[in-house]
């Protein structure tokens, strides 16, 4: 059956598209009632779905003679496991977290970047890996994918690996709340209590999850004071600060603020920049800096989306066996990049050719004849043109020229770029900086 049902699937694909993106394809359960296939790569799935979804449907059609549920999971290739990719990126001194730990070993001190934004909240971070117990309790607040998560994880894998005699649990609050329910359908909190009261460092990431959740907030309220008694590190992150958590019991409330409240916020560009290499290396691919340097200017979101587009990028590459330009870059990762651009396009445009050719605005639109400055007003004419979409009395009014200047420009312009790669990587170099406000180079 399976066999009968993947060359249902080949017949309907064809053999190229095939062997280019269902290497890793399988069909991992088969039934009446749903159909399960799974493929190695998170990026090869969102493909498939999209490019060969119907093709599956009518296959699974054929053999079943009727239509089945399907669907299309990642499934990761026993080869590359994530657990063999870190063993080999890890420093030696580097102990692998224990599988109860609740722990990615990903978050690290050396793969977290300082920049702006975190700098304070990783200075404290670090004090109490070091020093478990002096400044407690620590409360880290700030919005989705600012770090941390990556930060207090970093304290239990350093923890780990270099002081093996401290106690560290790391759990997230709703973790916290599902174990004690647990404990307590089985009648055992005294045991619940044993474990979470008798720790040298306790990290509960998410607390704003507890919101409304009053008996948890009250067992939290209770572990809180045990292990203040105890001069223990206590940390909590949570999406808001402390005043900011509504329904929430105003002791447990007060007992944040008690000691050290830091917030973190998302960094700015040239962090962004150095973050968006330690995370390609960290998923250990191969790309250009330009273009992560692309990505870190035009996603200045969530760092979990800049990380997402680096690792579709990566399996892209992968895949394709070839390095991904700005264009395809931009096409691909395209729900990520940042939708308005707030600077009109056109400013931006002539600014961004200032910088690429050592000139100035006023310059490139003034009547010199400099090569450089000729060059970058005849880009420019011509990217605003087919680009930003001007019209062409838009593009000479903008450009201070004629309108006929700017028709015979913009074909001049286009037969050039035919056979000039180096005019083409200057087009790509301007769409990256501007494409956002452009939408998709096709
Ligand atoms: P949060 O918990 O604040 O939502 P995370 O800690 O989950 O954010 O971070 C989101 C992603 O960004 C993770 O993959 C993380 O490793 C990465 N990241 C965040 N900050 C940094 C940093 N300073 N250096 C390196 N990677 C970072
Ligand atoms: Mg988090």
């Amino acid at each position: 059956m399976k066999k009968k049902l993947l060359s249902a699937i080949k017949r309907r694909v064809g053999k190229k598209v095939w062997n280019k993106w269902f290497s890793t394809f399988e069909v991992l359960s088969i039934s009446e009632k749903g159909t399960t296939f799974s493929v190695g790569n998170l990026f090869i799935k969102d493909w498939l779905e999209e490019k060969y979804g119907k093709a599956i449907k009518s296959a699974v059609k054929e053999v079943f003679g009727k239509d089945i549920e399907f669907k299309v999971v990642y499934k990761e290739n026993p080869l590359t496991s994530e657990e063999e990719k870190k063993e080999k990126t890890f420093p030696k001194s580097f102990v692998k977290p224990p599988k109860d730990s609740n722990l990615n070993p990903d978050f690290t001190f050396s793969s977290f970047v300082v920049g702006s934004g975190n700098e304070t909240a990783f200075k404290f971070a670090k004090k109490v890996a070091m020093e478990p117990g002096r400044f407690s309790p620590i409360f880290i607040y700030g919005g989705v994918g600012v770090g941390k998560t990556h930060l207090v994880q970093a304290i239990g894998n350093y923890t780990y690996s270099n002081k093996s005699e401290v106690d560290l649990i790391y759990l997230t609050s709703e973790r916290f709340m599902n174990e004690m329910i647990k404990y307590l359908r089985e009648n055992k909190m005294e045991k619940f209590r044993e474990k979470y009261r008798n720790v040298d460092i306790f990290i509960v990431d998410d607390v704003q999850f507890l919101t409304g959740k009053n008996g948890v907030q009250f067992e939290l309220f209770n572990t809180f004071n045990e292990l203040m008694d105890k001069k223990k590190q206590l940390i909590f992150c949570s999406d808001r600060s402390p005043s900011d958590l509504k329904d929430f019991q105003d002791r447990l409330v007060s007992r944040f603020k008690m000691g050290i409240v830091i917030e973190m916020r998302l960094p700015d560009v040239e962090t962004r920049k150095r973050i968006a290499r330690k995370i390609a290396e960290r998923e250990g691919g191969n790309l250009d800096e330009e273009l992560l340097d692309f990505l870190a200017e035009n996603i200045d979101g969530s760092l979990r989306e800049l990380r997402g587009a680096i690792i579709k990028l990566i399996a892209y590459q992968e895949i394709e066996g070839k390095k991904v330009g700005i264009v395809e870059a931009i096409n691909l990762v395209s729900s990520f990049l940042k939708k308005a651009n707030a600077i009109d396009p056109g400013e931006r445009l002539v600014s961004v050719l200032s910088g690429m050719f050592d000139t100035s605005p006023s310059m490139i639109r003034s009547r010199s004849r400099k090569a450089n400055i000729v060059m970058a007003r005849e880009l420019g004419i011509f990217f605003a043109r087919k680009y930003l979409k001007m019209t062409v009395r838009e593009t000479a009014k903008f450009f201070g020229r004629s309108p006929s200047v700017i028709s015979t420009t913009t074909r001049k312009v286009e037969e050039k770029i035919k056979d000039s790669p180096s005019m083409k990587s200057y087009l790509n170099k301007i769409l990256a900086h501007i494409s956002p406000a452009v939408g998709k180079f096709s």
